[in-house]
């Protein structure tokens, strides 16, 4: 029964936490996906940017909590790999603390789903266009080969906007989507040629324009030298400043950093704003994946549970779970 299920073609739409998390789920169990990956690299919104000069900045999840047993090995295991270690900086003292154990890849985030895709058939820089249904199954067009191939199951891990053009004709898979929301993020990396007189290394202030920064330099394995902050506006500056052009948000984030500092900030080295249009979930789901009536078609995602990266590891679990259990 294994055997022959293991043969079925398989498709994920994907590169992020929850694409390789249901990869490497099906690779345990004999199967061989395909992961189509539309960008140059692993991660998603794992996200590690070389900046020009050789930095690297993480400017997307800033660090992975693990609450479940399953994130728990999977994230020991990057661990005990050297892809990811614990983060113990100073925080400011207005904000929340909890109890989570904070987790950074090394020597950045997008390092964390490395020790998952090992051996794993990735097709980088290949972005699905289309899938149509035929007789023998799900033909996929990508960027790459417009032809596309026949796959027996897709699973689609993009976020909600392009898992709902993808596949909204599909199913009532448009439906269902239409009640996840999800909020979009202005970054700003920064590079200072000397240490910043503040007090702490991440702050989470409260209803103004950033919600986080931190000191990315910081972080365990970061060998540059150089002193990097990561800045994160809310979910509402984000919002109302969305189609501004990058060197103007790059500007007022910084004020906005200057001000929240309270410190005389030395020249600049390198500012580079990045809009993250699909960020943090604020809606999900409300379960871990959306499957077609013949569970041929799979659509997950943080979105289905949260915002977190541990959600999106749950999804693509859930998912191989439910392919490795057979139609
Ligand atoms: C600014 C920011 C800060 C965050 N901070 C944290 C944090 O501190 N802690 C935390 O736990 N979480 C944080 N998150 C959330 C976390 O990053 C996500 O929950 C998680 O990374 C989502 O993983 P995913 O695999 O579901 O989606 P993604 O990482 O978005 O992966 C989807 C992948 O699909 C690819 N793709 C899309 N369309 C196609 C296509 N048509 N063809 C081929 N490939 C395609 C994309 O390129 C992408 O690689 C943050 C997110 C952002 C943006």
């Amino acid at each position: 029964m294994k055997a022959e299920y293991s043969t079925r073609k398989i498709a994920v739409i994907g590169a992020g936490i929850t694409g390789v998390s249901c990869a490497h789920r099906l690779a345990l169990d004999g199967f061989r996906p395909t992961i189509f990956e539309k960008s140059r690299g692993l991660g998603g919104r794992l996200a590690t940017r070389r900046l020009e000069g050789g930095l690297s900045m993480d400017h997307g999840a800033q660090y992975v909590t693990a609450r479940s047993e399953l994130f728990k090995d999977a994230v020991a295991g990057s661990v005990v790999a050297g892809a990811a270690a614990v983060w113990h900086p100073k925080v400011d003292e207005s904000a929340i603390a909890g109890s989570d154990q904070w987790i950074v890849g090394a020597p950045g985030m997008n390092a964390l789903v490395k020790p998952l895709a090992g051996g794993i058939d990735t097709r980088f820089t290949d972005t699905v266009s289309a899938i149509e249904r035929e007789s023998a199954g799900w033909r996929v067009r990508t960027t790459n080969d417009a032809v596309g191939q026949i796959f027996d199951v897709v699973v689609c891990t993009a976020p909600p906007p392009q898992t709902r053009s993808l596949l909204a004709s599909h199913h009532d898979f448009g439906e269902q989507l239409a009640g996840v929301a999800i909020a979009p993020c202005w970054a700003l990396m920064m590079v200072f040629p000397k240490p910043l007189d503040i007090a702490f290394e991440v702050a989470l202030p409260k209803g103004g324009a950033i919600a986080w920064m931190a000191r990315n330099s910081s972080k365990p394995s970061r060998t540059e030298g150089k002193e990097a902050w990561v800045v994160h506006a809310s979910p509402e500056w984000s919002e109302k400043h969305l189609e501004c052009e990058k060197e103007s948000v790059a500007d007022m984030l910084l004020a906005e950093f200057r001000a929240a500092a309270g410190s005389t900030l030395p020249e600049i080295e390198t500012l580079v704003a990045h809009r993250w249009r699909y960020a943090l979930t604020t809606k999900p789901l409300g379960k871990p994946f959306l499957r077609s009536v013949d569970s041929t078609l799979f659509a997950g995602g943080d979105w289905c549970l949260g915002a977190r990266v541990e959600c999106g590891f749950e999804s693509g679990r859930a998912i191989a779970d439910a392919i490795v259990g057979g139609p």
